[in-house]
C-alpha cells in the first residue's frame, strides 16, 4: 500500500477522465494490471470507499494514471469525490496486481476489442509498447455508447496496425472482428476483451461461438458499470 498525491485530472469526452498522480513510491507494475483505490470521504454510499482501477500510464513513469467515466447525473459517492480531488489531496493505492498482461513471445498477433472505458489497460499497454520492438500485428476495435471520439488516438495510431470504431450507432458484434482479421491471427492470436461486465461476458461468448478457443481470449471485467 502506498500514499499517492492527485496531481491533474485531464477530461477526454464528456464524462471520460484520465486522473494522474504521484505515489511515494514508484508503483512497479506490468501494463495491464489493476490495483485497489481507497478514499475515505464524508456521506459514503453503500457502495464504499474503494474501487478497483487498472492503471492506464505506462509502467515506466514516474507517475501514474487512471482512466475513468463519471456521469454526474448518476454518480456513487466514491465517484463524485474522486473525480473533484484537488491537488492537495491523496489516495490509497494497493499493489498492483492481476494476468490482464501481453504475452511474453512478441511474435503472437493480438487483438484489442474495448467498450468505452475498457480503453483504459490498452493505455497502458500502448504506452509499454513504444520502448519495446514487436513482430507481430496489433488491432484496435472500440466500441463507444457515448458522444465520444477513441481517447489517446496519437499514440493508438503509432502502435497498432488497424483501428476500428463503433460508435453508438452501430454495436460490435464478433461477426465484426472475425471477418476483419487475417487469418494468421484468427488461427494463432490473443483477442484481449475489457470493459463493462455485460460487455466482456457477451462478447467472449460470441468469440467462442465463432470457434476461438477459451485459451486464446484474455478477459477484463470491470464489474460496478
Ligand atoms: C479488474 C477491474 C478493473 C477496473 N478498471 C477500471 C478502470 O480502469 N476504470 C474505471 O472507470 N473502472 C474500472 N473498474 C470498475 C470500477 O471498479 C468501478 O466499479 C466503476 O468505475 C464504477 O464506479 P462506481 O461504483 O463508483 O459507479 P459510477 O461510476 O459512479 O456509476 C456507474 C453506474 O453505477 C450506478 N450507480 C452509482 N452509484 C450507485 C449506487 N449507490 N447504487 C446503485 N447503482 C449505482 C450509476 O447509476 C451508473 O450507472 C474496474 C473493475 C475491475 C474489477
Amino acid at each position: 500500500m502506498t500514499t499517492a498525491k492527485f496531481l491533474q485530472k485531464i477530461q477526454l469526452s464528456e464524462s471520460l477522465y484520465t486522473l494522474w498522480f504521484q505515489p511515494e513510491h514508484k508503483l512497479d507494475f506490468i501494463a495491464g494490471q489493476f490495483t485497489e483505490i481507497s478514499l475515505p470521504h464524508s456521506l459514503a454510499d453503500e457502495r464504499g470507499e474503494r474501487r478497483w482501477f487498472s492503471l492506464s500510464s505506462g509502467p515506466e513513469d514516474e507517475k501514474f494514471s487512471i482512466t475513468t467515466r463519471h456521469q454526474a447525473d448518476a454518480s456513487s459517492s466514491f465517484k463524485s469525490r474522486f473525480i473533484n480531488l484537488r491537488p492537495t489531496d491523496s489516495i490509497q493505492v494497493a499493489d498492483v496486481m492481476g494476468d490482464f498482461v501481453l504475452p511474453k513471445q512478441s511474435n503472437v498477433p493480438i487483438i484489442w476489442i474495448a467498450a468505452g472505458v475498457g480503453i483504459a489497460p490498452f493505455v497502458s499497454m500502448a504506452y509499454s509498447l513504444q520502448s519495446r520492438s514487436r513482430q507481430g500485428s496489433i488491432g484496435l476495435f472500440w466500441t463507444t455508447s457515448y458522444d465520444e471520439t477513441l481517447p489517446y488516438k496519437k499514440l493508438f495510431e503509432a502502435t497498432t496496425n488497424d483501428i476500428a470504431i463503433y460508435d453508438k450507432t452501430v454495436s460490435l458484434a464478433a461477426k465484426d472482428v472475425t471477418s476483419r482479421v487475417s487469418s494468421e491471427t484468427l488461427e494463432t492470436g490473443l483477442f484481449y476483451l475489457a470493459g463493462p461486465e455485460k460487455f466482456v461476458e457477451l462478447f467472449r461468448k460470441q468469440l467462442l461461438d465463432k470457434g476461438l478457443p477459451a485459451s486464446r481470449i484474455v478477459a477484463d471485467y470491470f464489474s460496478g458499470y
